[in-house]
């Protein structure tokens, strides 16, 4: 497809509201909320927006991102001039990743929003300076944490008056730099995105640092950092299930069946969490939503009727356990239905071990899921290569893709 001037095609740019990217569905929009919790009727909105200006596919990313899809050149600014009407607090600088419970939950040492907000404002002049994909993560110590997280810097609070930074990772395998008074910190990442974009403007952190180290970055913050120990990795946070809030009302997180849903189904989810007295949504890493300020003696109700509108309210759904990008024909480079054809899999996805996945890549560039996983699928000329631990298993056709991977669950099974 060719697109206009205005279009963004950068390849892997992120496709904010004012420059969305072309798919193979049209144009693709994406929302980053700031984090703050979305009215139950702005998110109707948005929804009735998706379906007015786009197809009416509305996909919840792995980093918590509201994507629409089917969108044209004429219709795309109608649809950022709806959403702006809706007043969501959204980013389309550089996003600065919080707690999707910041705010509202019971264990967080400081105010992560104000701080979140100080950042953005104080990141503001670089979103045209540096890579598009750069992002912070700042973690608050809440319940859902960010430590699975990938982001260029890395705030985790460590009490309520420092920041512990890290650099180009998620909370395993980051580079530490230390703990950063908490009044500092906004300084802090101005400092080390001013190195950033002075000896490396379109890379990411990490080629940064493994192209010409991390004196430069140590140095930058040396007035501000000291010496602190890396804080300890958390048990996995999930959105999915029943989280208590500090006032005392429930958060019910959902997640939609392979990150994406329309517009129809979102508005009868809206419509059950107003009944039962939900005040509104905030999306979450891993695809998922929250239903925010649930009275705990409907929660239950409310996750049945999320989960008979086809959402995920159970964390043991083996749907959990198939990533599959938007593959063909949605996504112009798709080779296979990746989208399509990720259901099938959902049953023998079940027997895999706790923490393995499959994925299911509509071509050889596996956007969904980047990092390595227990089995992928790649889409190739019309057929799937399966793969184990990187490895080619075998090809097979789309048809054949369910009964392949049934057998090769099974063969990696413990007797
Ligand atoms: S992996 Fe390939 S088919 Fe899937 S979304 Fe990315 S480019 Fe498109």
């Amino acid at each position: 497809m060719n697109a206009p001037a205005q279009t963004s095609l950068r390849r892997g740019a992120c496709p904010g509201l004012s420059a969305p990217m072309a798919t193979g569905d049209g144009l693709l929009a994406r929302l980053t909320p700031a984090g703050s919790t979305i009215a139950l009727d702005a998110f109707a909105g948005l929804g009735a927006a998706a379906r007015r200006h786009g197809n009416g596919i509305v996909e919840i990313t792995s980093r918590g991102s509201i994507q629409i899809r089917g969108l044209s050149t004429a219709s795309a600014p109608l649809l950022a001039a709806g959403v702006a009407a809706l007043a969501i607090d959204a980013n389309d600088g550089i996003p600065v990743l919080t707690d999707s419970l910041a705010g509202l939950g019971r264990h967080e040492y400081f105010d992560t929003h104000a701080l979140a907000a100080g950042l953005r404002r104080a990141l503001a002049p670089f979103a045209g300076r540096l890579s598009a994909k750069v992002s912070v993560a700042l973690d608050g110590g809440g319940a859902l944490h960010l430590d699975t997280v990938v982001a260029d810097i890395r705030l985790r609070a460590v009490g309520s008056a420092y920041v512990h930074v890290a650099l180009a990772g998620d909370a395993v395998n980051a580079v530490p730099l230390g703990a950063v008074a908490l009044d500092r910190a906004a300084e802090c990442v101005t400092l080390l995105f001013e190195t950033l974009a002075a000896s490396a403007p379109r890379s990411r952190m990490r080629d940064a640092i493994q192209g010409d180290g991390l004196l430069a970055f140590s140095a930058a913050v040396a007035g501000l950092a000291v010496s602190f120990p890396v804080p300890a990795i958390r048990p996995a946070a999930d959105p999915v299930g029943v989280h208590r809030l500090a006032s005392g009302a429930n958060a019910l997180g959902i997640s939609l069946p392979f990150g994406h849903s329309d517009a129809e189904t979102l508005s009868r989810l809206v419509a059950a969490a107003g009944q039962a007295g939900a005040i509104g949504v905030r999306p979450a890493p891993g695809r998922a939503l929250l239903l925010i300020g649930v009275p705990a003696g409907m929660t239950r109700k409310l996750a049945t009727a999320a989960a008979e509108l086809g959402f995920i309210a159970d964390p043991a759904d083996p749907r959990r356990k198939v990533v599959a990008c938007a593959g063909a024909p949605i996504c112009a480079s798709g080779e296979i239905a990746a989208r399509t054809l990720a259901p099938a899999l959902a049953d023998a996805a079940g027997a895999l071990r706790d923490g393995e996945i499959i994925h299911v890549s509509g071509c050889a560039k596996g956007c969904a899921h980047p990092a390595p996983v227990a089995l992928a699928v790649f889409g190739r000329d019309g057929c799937c290569d399966v793969c184990a631990e990187g490895a080619l298993i075998t090809t097979v056709t789309p048809a054949a893709l369910p009964e392949a991977i049934t057998v090769l669950v099974r063969s990696r099974s413990p007797a």
